[in-house]
């Protein structure tokens, strides 16, 4: 799939549509703070082991998402990810 670099959608902090610039988002270590890792840190103590079953094996396709910043406010969402085999972004 070929993506352009820049997109007009809708900012929820300008509330209409602008220019935004289209990035992957990057891949960041867990917070050990978050609610989230905080119960999987508690599950993982104690017994009963690991919570969920690891992968096995590749799937044929990665989810992605993108990272939408608002040119005119430079607020940014990251957007609901979907399923895709490759991904380019490309200038228009
Ligand atoms: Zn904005």
């Amino acid at each position: 799939m070929k993506m352009p670099k820049k997109k007009r959608t809708y900012c929820k902090s300008c509330r209409k549509h602008t220019e935004h610039n289209v990035a992957r988002p990057k891949k960041r270590k867990a917070s050990e703070l978050k609610a989230g890792q905080r119960q999987f840190r508690r599950v993982l103590a104690g017994y009963g082991g690991f919570p969920r079953a690891l992968p096995s094996g590749d799937k044929p396709t990665k989810k992605v998402s993108f990272k939408l910043t608002c040119t005119e406010c430079n607020k940014s969402s990251i957007t609901k990810g979907f399923r895709v085999k490759k991904l380019e972004l490309i200038e228009v």
